[in-house]
Order: C-alpha cells, then sequence, then structure tokens
C-alpha cells in the first residue's frame, strides 16, 4: 500500500505584489519519503517552503497529517512538527556549536533536549568534536551539517530543507546529502529543494521540476534522472 501523505500542497498560490511567485503549485510528500523540488534561481523554491511555514500569505490548501494548515500560525506549525532550515542557515556565528543546538531545542519546548543533543551527535562526530568552537569559525559543509542538526533538536516529523548544498564543494554536497538520506531510517520525512537536480535526484523517492512558479514535471526521481528534456536543462547535457 502506498504510504500515507504526510504533506500535501494543493494550487498554492503566492504573490509579491504583483509577481505571483507560486503560480498554482501542488505537491505531494508520503510520510517517510524523501522528496525533491528542483528549480532553477527564482523559480519559486524558497518561497514554496515559506509558504509551508506559513510566512508568506498564500491561497490554496495545505494539509499536514490530513489537516488543513489554514490560519495555523508558524509557531503552531513548528509544535507539530515542520522545521525548516533556511537557505542562509541563519546560525548564531559568536555562539558555539553546542548553543547553536540547545537552542534549536527551545522552538518546541523539548524537555529532554539532552537525549536529543546525544542524537545529533551520534549522527553528526564532526559537531561533537567541535562542540565548544564558534558556529562562524566553521567550514561551509560544517555549518550546513549544524543548520540541520540544529532543525533535528526539534525531533520534527517534516523537515524543510532550503538548498542544503549551497555553495559547498561537490564533494562536500555529496556527504550532506548522504546526512539527509540517512534521515529517512530516523522517521523523519524530507522536502528538499535544490538547484543540484543529479544530487538530489540520486537520494529522492520523488521529485518535481518547478519553473516561474509551475510545475512542469513530477514523478519518481529515478524517471526524472533519465528524462532527457530535465537532462539538457538541469543534468548538465
Ligand atoms: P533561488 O534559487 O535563487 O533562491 P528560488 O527558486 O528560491 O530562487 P524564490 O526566492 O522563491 O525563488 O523567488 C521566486 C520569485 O519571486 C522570483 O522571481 C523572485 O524575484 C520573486 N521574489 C522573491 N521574494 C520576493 C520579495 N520579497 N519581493 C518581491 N519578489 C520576490
Amino acid at each position: 500500500p502506498a504510504a500515507p501523505l504526510l504533506l500535501e500542497v494543493r494550487n498554492l498560490h503566492t504573490r509579491y505584489g504583483r509577481v505571483e511567485a507560486l503560480d498554482g503549485v501542488s505537491v505531494q510528500v508520503p510520510a517517510g519519503h524523501i522528496v525533491s523540488v528542483i528549480g532553477a534561481n527564482g523559480a519559486g523554491k524558497t518561497t514554496l517552503m515559506n509558504s509551508i511555514m506559513g510566512v508568506l500569505p498564500s491561497s490554496g490548501e495545505i494539509f499536514y497529517q490530513g489537516q488543513s494548515l489554514r490560519g495555523v500560525p508558524l509557531e503552531a506549525r513548528v509544535a507539530r512538527g515542520i522545521s525548516l532550515v533556511p537557505e542562509r542557515r541563519d546560525l548564531f556565528a559568536s555562539m558555539t556549536v553546542a548553543d547553536n543546538l540547545q537552542l534549536g531545542a527551545y522552538s518546541r519546548r523539548r524537555e529532554n533536549w539532552r537525549a536529543d543533543l546525544d542524537d545529533v551527535y551520534a549522527r553528526f562526530p564532526r559537531l561533537l568534536e567541535r562542540r565548544t568552537q564558534l558556529a562562524g569559525t566553521l567550514s561551509g559543509g560544517e555549518q550546513q551539517m549544524l543548520a540541520i542538526g540544529r532543525a533535528l533538536m526539534g525531533k520534527p516529523r517534516l523537515l524543510l530543507l532550503d538548498e542544503p548544498s549551497l555553495g559547498l564543494a561537490p564533494l562536500i554536497v555529496r556527504d550532506i546529502l548522504r546526512i539527509v538520506q540517512g534521515l529517512r531510517g530516523g522517521g523523519v520525512t524530507v522536502l528538499l529543494v535544490e538547484q543540484n537536480a543529479r544530487a538530489s535526484l540520486a537520494i529522492s523517492d520523488e521529485a518535481y521540476v518547478l519553473e516561474t512558479g509551475q510545475v512542469s514535471l513530477h514523478g519518481p526521481a529515478a524517471e526524472l534522472a533519465r528524462n532527457e528534456a530535465l537532462g539538457a536543462s538541469y543534468l548538465g547535457g
């Protein structure tokens, strides 16, 4: 049987004044899957993430665990288990790795944050090694690990990742995406937004291609990886 949908976005429209950034976008995210949204600069990927978090007014419907999120504010969405790792990572540069992680626990008022911290360190031994280092002095890849680790501190059910590979060297991109792939076993469902199509398709179950605010293509990730039209524009030929 098909996995139940953890998230369903139906016919979403989001605009910035006259600019229609999302023009009728529908995306389905089955529980336990990794779903990627691929798109060029300006396609609307970040807008989609912010609409799901409820920080941008949009029309259409978003269902999470079968319930409409209409009128549900950001904090309540976070409390229900939706967590966003933003493109800019938003770390506290002058605080240590450990303090950044601990702050991640506050957003969901977790009481057993020490156990969550142990889980994050088990997943990211590099962060454990560097727990007293200031976040601003970490490498780009380490900062991305910290941003993901901080989001995991709240034990989210749905993790939204906005371009985790941005600005990272190809080898590090592979490390980060391997970590994302590893989340699947831990009961976390992932919606991954990426420009890096080939790498994200390799770890995804399903994928959507977003072009100027509309879904132009979607299907099983393995199928999209073989798609010739997609290959020419997003997979480097
Ligand atoms: P990138 O990969 O470059 O981050 P993206 O796919 O995430 O791109 P969005 O940031 O969602 O794209 O932007 C979608 C469209 O909406 C773009 O045309 C962008 O210029 C426009 N846009 C985004 N934010 C605003 C804003 N605050 N005001 C006006 N237009 C905006």
